[in-house]
């Protein structure tokens, strides 16, 4: 029997394949075209239009660093709101934390939290279920156009890249919102692709952010199937100093949080390191 690979399509002349195992689900949504598939190396593996968004083998180094990052540089989030991120991961960490009251999630395609449920359930496990979460199924940028003024603590953006149904989560518009209903030591954070193949797209955002937030950068994370090297996060504050608390208060705020020792990438020191950019890419940061 011959073997079958899934090629990633994200980048026309170089690319990461899989080997495939087993096909779990294929499904064109209203949206975008959804495979889950069991690997030999990754465990089982998501992609959305032919781009890997997420493997049960390295799905915690994305995950903890979007979801812990902002909640313990903030120190004392209640409220949280996450966009995108259909397959439960980042509303398992951000519940994770005892501090949250709740966690509003707004995934704009119900079939990949359907698909999510059914054969990723390690990766949202015992969120979906969690009396203080609220998911709902429509678009980020309606949800955040009629939110309340400082409504949230922190704002945590998992989507799909500025390409088809994600490209809004990239425009003034919403980042002008999202900064109204922050409160005023709120912080946002959302995925801003791999530099070193897609420095377009964290130029293009930060550029973005920094007119409606006072202080703009990035963190990252070295996510071994977004290939390419380091995963940027980008970081909005409304306040000054969140980005530069010492190694032992973030130690402190993960052990009164109960996540200190939940973490296999996350640590006090890699989150102060990370946001310690190399040249190639703080150059593409705001001056
Ligand atoms: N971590 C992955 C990455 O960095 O590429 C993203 C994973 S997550 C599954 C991306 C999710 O964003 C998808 O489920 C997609 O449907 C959702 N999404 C895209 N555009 C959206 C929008 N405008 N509003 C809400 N969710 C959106």
């Amino acid at each position: 029997m011959t073997d079958t690979w899934l090629n990633e399509t994200l980048y026309a002349d170089w690319g990461q394949r899989f080997r495939i195992k087993r096909e779990l689900a294929r499904v064109q949504s209203d949206f975008q075209d959804i495979v889950i598939f069991e690997s030999h190396t990754h465990g089982r593996v998501m992609t959305l239009d032919g781009v890997v968004q997420i493997t049960e083998a390295d799905e915690f180094v994305y995950q903890e660093m979007l979801a812990h990052v902002p909640l313990l540089a903030h120190g004392a989030a209640r409220r949280v709101l996450i966009i995108g991120a259909g397959d439960g991961g980042v509303l398992r960490r951000v519940l994770q934390h005892n501090s949250v009251e709740q966690a509003v999630m707004v995934e704009i395609d119900g079939e990949v939290i359907r698909l999510s449920k059914e054969h990723l359930p390690r990766i949202g496990g015992i969120a979906w279920t969690d009396k203080r979460a609220e998911v709902i199924v429509g678009d980020g940028i309606d949800y955040v156009r009629r939110a309340a003024d400082a409504r949230f603590d922190a704002i945590i953006v998992d989507s799909t890249d500025p390409i088809g149904v994600g490209e809004v989560l990239f425009t003034d518009e919403f980042y002008r919102d999202c900064a109204r209903i922050l409160t005023e030591r709120g912080v946002l954070v959302n995925q801003c692709g791999v530099p070193f193949m897609q420095a377009d797209e964290l130029r293009e955002t930060s550029r973005r952010r920094a007119q409606f937030f006072p202080d703009v950068s990035a963190y990252v994370a070295a996510v071994p199937t977004y290939v390419g090297g380091f995963m940027t996060l980008g970081w909005s504050a409304k306040a000054p100093g969140l980005r530069h608390i010492p190694a032992e208060t973030l130690r402190e705020r993960a052990q009164a949080a109960g996540i200190l020792t939940q973490c296999r990438y996350w640590t006090p020191q890699i989150h102060a390191a990370a946001f310690h950019l190399p040249p190639y890419i703080a150059e593409h940061l705001p001056g």
